[in-house]
């Protein structure tokens, strides 16, 4: 039996970073790339906008021609033509002339400004309408008004994303506007789920004596899903050396970045991950001074990271939350691995045991700007429903035994539900 070591929350957690880092690079279609980290930085070949286009729908002309133009006194210009957005005017603007010009469509050769419609005396615009012989321009403009310059928002050559980047729907937007179709991101982390246990049946199978279901391997799946890793289920392993051994080979055969199982790793005599991990790699048992938590086993099987959770459903959901959720981060290339945290004002009385604690609640924003908790229920590890109603972790530091109601504390935020906003 391997020695079991007492661990601080933060020596457990660094231990378990120190054995993670980035996962090799992959390429994927840009529509496949949501969610993922850059694994190369993105430079600009094409400047954006591409050229010089309008941003109104309106008139272009010379700036300089409508020096003296007011309300009162319109200074008519000829329309000489139109230009849509796709199109592009093959004539040139000169003294006295103006183009019919729409949102997106390249500025014509010779003008220098735009005018929106609304401050000319065109009164309405319909499809089909025809041009007017004139337009009355009712505003004198600067050069460059209402005109979107060619690079002015990217220019060929920029180095426009680095890597280490974080996809999201805005970054696809850039890429795909400079041409970019396919990316270089970190591989998606494979992560392989297995629950432990005599006790455990399937989700659709009818309770029978002495049964639960088995709910750890739906939440850690999940869990791992909402971190855009990938959870590779390896079922449930009945409470032998043989059955565990089988289902860990399958994580092996499916090439997993990193098992986690939940239970069978406290000092129970059934707890037989503990015996397959022994010889299968080397694991050390630990004794987190956390609350809920605790045991948790870490090390490696065949090379493999190893991480295995207790089995109490709320301690393994926020022992996810502390230890595994942190390294799917890394390997998946993040550097921020943390929840945010924010302080919040608890307005109740509180007991705890000295262990740094987890306790589930709900922060809302109060009316003086300050956010406030109050406790969802019952903390019993086995207790999932006020972690259901929960929308932070709020956290009693190690050693102490009591906070009472206005104790300013920090909240792990496992949402940031627009309710607190
Ligand atoms: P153990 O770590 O094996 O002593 O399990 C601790 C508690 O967690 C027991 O009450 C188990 O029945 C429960 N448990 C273990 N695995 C699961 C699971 N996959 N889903 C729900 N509860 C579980
Ligand atoms: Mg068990």
């Amino acid at each position: 039996m391997a020695e079991v070591e007492y661990l601080t929350v933060a020596t457990a957690l660094e231990k378990v970073l120190a054995v993670f880092s980035p996962l090799p690079s992959e390429k994927v279609g840009l529509a496949d790339a949501l969610g993922r980290i850059l694994a190369q930085s993105v430079t600009a070949k094409d400047s954006l906008p591409p050229f010089d286009n309008s941003a109104m729908d309106g008139y272009a002309f010379r700036a300089a021609d409508v020096q003296e133009a007011s309300d009162e006194k319109p200074t008519h210009l000829n329309v000489i033509g139109e230009v849509a957005a796709g199109a592009v005017f093959a004539g040139e603007v000169t003294a006295g002339t103006a183009v019919r010009i729409m949102t997106g469509a390249p500025i014509p050769a010779g003008a220098t400004a735009v005018i929106p419609v609304e401050l000319t005396d065109e009164t309405y615009r319909e499809a089909n309408r025809p041009l007017p012989d004139t337009i009355g321009i009712q505003r004198a403009v600067n050069e460059g008004d209402y005109l979107r310059r060619a690079g002015g928002d990217v220019m060929a050559g920029d180095l426009v994303l680095e890597a280490g980047h974080t996809v999201r729907p805005q970054e696809i937007g850039v890429l795909a506007s400079l041409g970019v179709a396919e990316v270089e991101v970190i591989r998606r982390p494979r992560v392989g789920i297995l629950a432990t246990g005599d006790e455990l049946i399937g989700v659709k199978e009818p309770l029978r004596p002495g049964k639960i279901r088995n709910s750890n391997g739906y939440t850690q799946a999940a869990q791992i899903s909402a971190l855009g890793a990938e959870p590779v289920i390896l079922g449930v392993a009945r409470d032998t050396e043989e059955d565990v051994r089988a289902k860990l080979q399958a994580g092996l055969d499916a090439q997993v970045d990193l098992f986690i199982s939940s239970a069978g790793v406290s000092v129970g005599v059934y707890d037989v991950v503990t015996a397959v991990l022994q010889d299968g790699g080397g694991v050390n048992f630990w004794k987190v001074r956390m609350r809920p938590g605790k045991p948790l086993a870490f090390g490696q099987y065949q090379g493999v990271p190893y991480l295995g959770l207790p089995g109490n459903p709320v301690s393994s959901a926020v022992s996810f939350e502390r230890f595994a959720r942190p390294a799917i981060m890394k390997m998946a290339g993040k550097t921020k691995l943390e929840r945010p945290q924010l302080p919040v004002t608890i307005l109740e009385n509180i007991r705890s045991d000295g262990r740094e604690s987890y306790i589930r609640a709900i922060v809302s924003k109060s009316e003086d700007a300050g956010y406030t908790a109050v406790t969802t229920g019952g903390q019993g590890s086995h207790m999932m429903t006020s972690l259901v109603k929960a929308n932070a972790l709020v956290i009693i530091p190690e050693t102490v035994m009591e906070v009472t109601a206005g104790t300013e504390l920090m909240a792990m935020m496992i949402d940031w539900p627009e309710t607190v906003f």
